[in-house]
């Protein structure tokens, strides 16, 4: 028998089973509210260059599956238990975000999506049509978790959910089955709402939440009932927290001075972002660390995002000699080692000149002969931030060799 619908708690149910705790779902329709902040991100040059460039497509599931019926958003929690109990280990070790500690979630959640499509399909006695959202989807994946009922925007413009916090990956899967509330009400058509900031997205009048069975009846509830779009309060611990000055004013970021994308840009890193680098070496977890919300933030079991201390605290002398098949077999498995080894060795070099490492003199220096210029850069700056005996004549000796101009300006600045 072919069933043409399902309730949002029989959808929340599959999801638990499929390791999904957290999801919601909406009505696929155009979210045409967001798209005037939307608008502004990019008209301001706020973005980093990484997202979809096409603004009004991120509003539209009917650009990437045009019989889309439901929306169903997904908040994979991945502050693991085993993550929290972690030390840092001894040594000169940098800091990569949390996002990067386990298996990449693009793999994780692509696996889960494609689980719960299977049990849709099995469910309504057809074959779904689904499509899988994940990071490289065009949708903005934070509206449709808030459209879904998952989650708040917070100043820091992370989505904010009342039981992980912001220690959530979001995922989506449009699919060609109406989804109904869990009292077979039909949905009702998403009402436009007030904007709370520009980077802020609108949720609709009428998500089909349907969080799991594993939670508490009162976290359920607190989830279901009517969320305030803005919960930071009089809070601003986020903004002046901020290394770079990124969160420009409440809810609004400037994607391209933030360390998260700074830290996978390819090429010389900008002189004023080093110091504010400190010892990190992929991603930045500042504005989620600080947030009293993620505070109070309940812990995943999800052995597929546990830590490893190698990729979690990364040993930064051993990113500068290991070989580039070694680096991806550190990394490889996590969602870090994309943009590859040159990025996470200039970031090194970097840090160690940041924490002033003596010891790391012997692997800093080969680099002032590298191949590539930002490279022989970023080993000239990190000489120049330790200072030893023999770091200034180290580059010297190099720039007599050197015709980049950057990199000539770098070595020339060093040595002053
Ligand atoms: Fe600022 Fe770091 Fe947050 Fe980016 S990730 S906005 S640099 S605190
Ligand atoms: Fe909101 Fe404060 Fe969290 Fe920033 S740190 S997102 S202002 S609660």
């Amino acid at each position: 028998m072919t069933i043409t619908r399902l309730s949002a708690q029989e959808v929340g149910a599959m999801g638990v089973d499929v390791g999904l705790p957290l999801l919601g779902c909406a009505p696929a329709h155009v979210f045409a509210e967001v798209l005037p902040v939307l608008t502004r991100y990019y008209t301001e040059g706020r973005a980093s260059g990484f997202e979809h460039p096409v603004a009004h497509e991120r509003v539209d599931p009917f650009t990437i599956f045009p019989q889309a019926r439901t929306m169903i958003a997904v908040a994979l929690p991945y502050r693991t238990a085993a993550g929290q109990a972690m030390e840092r280990p001894a040594g000169a070790r940098g800091f990569s975000s949390r996002y990067m500690w386990g298996e990449d979630y693009h793999r994780v959640l692509r696996d889960r999506l494609n689980a719960l499509s299977v049990r849709l399909s099995e469910a309504v006695g057809r074959n779904v049509a689904s499509v899988v959202c994940v990071d490289t989807s065009p949708l903005l994946d934070r509206a449709v978790a808030v459209l879904a009922g998952l989650g708040w925007i917070g100043k820091n413009t992370c989505l904010i959910t009342s039981t992980h916090g912001s220690w959530v990956f979001l995922g989506a899967l449009l699919v060609d089955v109406d989804v109904v509330a869990s009292d077979g009400t039909a949905a009702a058509p998403p009402a436009p709402a007030a904007l709370v900031g520009a980077s802020a997205p609108a949720r609709s009048a009428a998500p089909l939440t349907c969080l799991t069975p594993l939670m508490a009846p009162s976290v359920a509830l607190s989830v279901m009932a009517p969320l305030a779009l803005d919960q930071c309060g009089d809070c601003t611990l986020c903004l002046t927290a901020c290394p770079t000055g990124a969160l420009r004013e409440p809810y609004i970021l400037d994607s391209a001075s933030c360390l998260s994308y700074i830290t996978q840009a390819s090429g010389h890193m900008p002189a004023e972002y080093r110091k504010p680098l400190g010892r990190r070496v992929w991603g930045c977890d500042t504005c989620q660390t600080v947030c009293p919300k993620n505070h109070v933030s309940l812990l995943a079991a999800d052995p597929r995002l546990d830590p490893d201390e190698d990729t979690s605290y990364p040993d930064l002398m051993a990113i500068l000699t290991m070989s580039n098949r070694a680096f991806m077999r550190r990394f490889g498995k996590t969602a870090g080692a994309w943009r590859g080894p040159t990025v996470w060795r200039r970031n090194a070099l970097i840090a160690l000149g940041n924490m002033r490492t003596h010891s790391a003199l012997s692997a800093i220096i080969p680099y002032l002969t590298h191949e590539r210029p930002e490279l022989r850069g970023s080993a000239a700056w990190a000489l120049r931030q330790i200072d030893a005996p023999g770091t200034r004549s180290a580059v010297a000796e190099a720039l007599d060799r050197e015709s980049d101009p950057d990199v000539r300006a770098e070595m020339l600045w060093a040595i002053e």
